[in-house]
This record gives structure tokens, C-alpha cells and sequence, in this order.
């Protein structure tokens, strides 16, 4: 295992559960993950669950409204009432916590180790020259330099055109939501924690950087709570996003294995990118279990998994690109259909309430 982001770890419990030993290899000098909150939806609490893991079971107490709103304040969609899922909100160190705690001894971890080179042939995987492996699963991320080494030509990570600010305030909102404004977003989740995690987005050349204090300067004038969010954090995490072209690779190259954000990083508009890493665990695990020819398992993975996460990359940046909108015509008409939709949305999750 290359990697031990959520992917990484997600399939380091996942390969162990079903017999194998495996070493987890991790370029950064300890375990763990800095960041906010995030978001686990069904499908990926699902797999959680099946590997044991303990803690997602907890839905977040969402107390008041959520839905999506102007920067004014004024609703333009309601979502508590449409009987929709909504995600378990969890702080990522949390997570990724609850997750290594399933590791037995059939795992090993090497921190402070950094792969360079990777090659293969019918009998194993050769990593760095030395360290040989039957299977190799590439969790290394965006920059993965795995897929690099398979696949050379494709072009690898593009800038969205915004940059993204993530933030703790102490205090516990009673709404959640987002709330959308000229070219830049601002997202409010409770933590099962009972702290509030927030989010925003801007436009802006990549590289440009932010803090805290830019945050307050663009939405601290925002409708409630969102000033006392701002005023209640210590400190912002900023990060450009960037996602993967489609089509994307293939996840599976003879008996190695892309997964997570190596194989299909996308930008973070469905909260969605470590679910499908930790769903692409549960599948991988599930392949190799099911057909005891490594090769042949890992292309079922493939057929799998790359056409749902290529949907979502193309929807992930499709939202990212109505919500980042700058011109004022083509921003009321997007939120004149939103909110046109919403009303059709609402109408029947009543209807289905009804039968
Ligand atoms: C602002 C923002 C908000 C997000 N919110 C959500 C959300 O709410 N819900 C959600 O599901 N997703 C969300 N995501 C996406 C999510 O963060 C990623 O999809 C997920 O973390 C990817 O996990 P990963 O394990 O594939 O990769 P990573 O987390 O990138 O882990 C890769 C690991 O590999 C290691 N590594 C890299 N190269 C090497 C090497 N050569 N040798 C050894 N080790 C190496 C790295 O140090 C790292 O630990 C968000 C992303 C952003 C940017």
C-alpha cells in the first residue's frame, strides 16, 4: 500500500480482513491527517461499517434548517424536507483515527518512507528497488507519482479557477447548508463532535494563497451565523482545487491498483472524494476475494469503479463551475432554477411522504 490518506488506510483494513498481509507505506513522518471536517455518506459509511470500523454509526444532529441560500440570508432551496440523505459530518482526523484503529498485525506501517520507483512483472511488484510486494495498491494522491509512472502521458492535475478555505468554530450552528454569491461559496456542516465545521470557495489564480483574515473579508458580512462562525475560529486551512481530466486512467495496470484521489481526485462539490476511495477499498477487497486470479480481480475493480467515479468528477465540476459563477444574468438564472426545482423537489418528497 502506497499512501496512508483515508484511501490507504481504508484498504490497508479492507486487504487484512480478507488474509492479506500488508505494508503501508507512507511518505510523511507519522500517521494521521491535518484538516476540518468531512463529509461520510451512506455508501462509504456502509463499507465502514463492514470493516468494523466504530463511531460513523452517529448521524449529526442537524437541528435547524439546511438547504441553499444567498448571501443575504434568503432561501433558494430547503433541503431539510426533502427526504433526502444527508452525510455524517466528522472531523477527518477523527476518521482517519477510527479507521487505523482496525489495524491488526497483519498490517505493517513504514512512515518516513517515500516511493520513487515502481515496476513489475508476472511474479510481483518491485518498490524502490527492494521491497517486493505481490500486489501494490498506489494511494498516493492527487500527485500520484504511480500514475505518473503507468501512465506518462496523461496530463494529470488541472486547476479548477478557485481556491477553498476550511475552518473549526467552537460554537454549534443550528443550520447548515450553503450559501451561494457572486464567485464564491460558503458551506456550514455540524460535527458529530458538536463543533461546526465551514467551508468557502473563491475564485483566484492557483498559488495566490489566503487565511483567515481573507475569509472574513469576503464573507464576514454574510447573513447569520456565518459572522460568529468566523469569529469563533482560530485559524483557516486554504487549498487550490484541482481534480483529474477525464476519461480517466485505468485503475488497474497488471497487479497494480490506483484508488482514491491517485486514481480520480475530484473537486470537493460533492464532499465526495474520500467516500469513493474508501468505497473503492470495499470493492477492491471485495474483487480480490471473490476471484483468486490477481490480474483478472483487479480489472473487475476497474470495471467497476472507474465509470461511478467518472460520473462524479464530471458532476463534482459541473457544481463547481454554476456555484463559482461570476456574471450576475447568468447567476439569477441559475438560482431562478434552482429554486424552481427545488419547489418540483419538495412537491413530491411530500408526495412520496404521503403513500
Ligand atoms: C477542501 C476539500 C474538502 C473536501 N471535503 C471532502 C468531504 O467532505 N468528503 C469527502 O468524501 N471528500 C472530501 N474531500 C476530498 C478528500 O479530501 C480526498 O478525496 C481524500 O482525502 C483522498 O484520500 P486519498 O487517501 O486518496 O489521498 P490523500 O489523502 O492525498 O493521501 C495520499 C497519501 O499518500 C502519501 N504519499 C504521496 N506520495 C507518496 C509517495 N511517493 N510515497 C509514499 N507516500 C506518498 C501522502 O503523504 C498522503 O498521506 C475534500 C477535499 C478538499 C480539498
Amino acid at each position: 500500500m502506497v499512501g496512508a490518506g483515508i484511501g490507504g488506510v481504508t484498504a490497508a483494513v479492507a486487504l487484512q480482513r480478507c488474509g492479506w498481509e500488508v505494508t503501508v507505506l507512507e511518505r510523511a513522518a507519522a500517521l494521521g491527517e491535518v484538516g476540518a471536517g468531512i463529509s461520510v455518506w451512506p455508501g462509504a459509511a456502509a463499507v465502514l461499517n463492514d470493516l468494523g470500523a466504530k463511531g460513523i454509526d452517529q448521524a449529526a444532529a442537524l437541528s435547524g434548517p439546511t438547504g441553499l441560500r444567498k448571501p443575504s440570508g434568503r432561501w433558494v432551496v430547503a433541503a431539510t424536507h426533502l427526504g433526502i440523505d444527508l452525510p455524517v459530518m466528522i472531523h477527518r482526523a477523527q476518521l482517519h483515527d477510527l479507521i487505523t484503529a482496525e489495524f491488526g498485525p497483519a498490517v505493517t506501517v513504514r512512515t518516513g518512507y517515500t516511493v520513487e520507483t515502481v515496476t513489475q512483472d508476472d511474479s510481483g511488484v518491485l518498490v524502490n528497488g527492494s521491497l517486493r510486494a505481490d500486489l501494490l495498491v498506489a494511494a498516493d494522491g492527487l500527485r500520484s507519482v504511480i500514475r505518473t509512472a503507468l501512465y506518462p502521458q496523461y496530463a494529470g492535475p488541472q486547476y479548477s479557477g478557485y481556491t477553498a478555505y476550511r475552518g473549526l468554530a467552537d460554537v454549534k450552528a443550528n443550520d447548515g447548508g450553503e450559501t451561494w454569491g457572486p464567485a464564491q461559496r460558503f458551506g456550514i456542516a455540524q460535527l458529530i463532535d458538536g463543533r461546526t465545521y465551514w467551508y468557502a470557495t473563491a475564485n483566484q489564480p492557483a498559488g495566490q494563497g489566503g487565511d483567515l483574515a481573507a475569509v472574513i473579508r469576503r464573507y464576514g458580512n454574510w447573513h447569520d451565523p456565518i459572522p460568529q462562525l468566523l469569529a469563533s475560529t482560530d485559524t483557516a486551512l486554504q487549498n487550490d482545487i484541482y481534480d483529474l481530466p477525464l476519461p480517466l486512467v485505468p485503475f488497474a495496470a497488471g497487479r497494480i491498483a490506483l484508488l482514491g484521489d491517485a486514481a480520480h481526485a475530484m473537486t470537493p462539490n460533492m464532499g465526495r472524494g474520500a467516500c469513493t476511495a474508501i468505497e473503492d477499498a470495499g470493492a477492491l477487497a471485495k474483487h480480490l476475494t471473490a476471484t483468486p486470479d490477481l490480474v483478472t480481480a483487479l480489472t473487475q475493480y476497474d470495471a467497476e469503479r472507474r465509470p461511478a467515479a467518472t460520473q462524479l468528477v464530471k458532476r463534482s465540476r459541473q457544481i463547481g463551475r454554476m456555484g463559482q459563477l461570476e456574471n450576475p444574468v447568468a447567476i439569477g438564472a441559475r438560482d431562478t432554477l434552482m429554486w424552481v426545482g427545488g419547489g418540483v423537489a419538495r412537491g413530491a418528497a411530500a408526495l412520496r411522504r404521503k403513500r
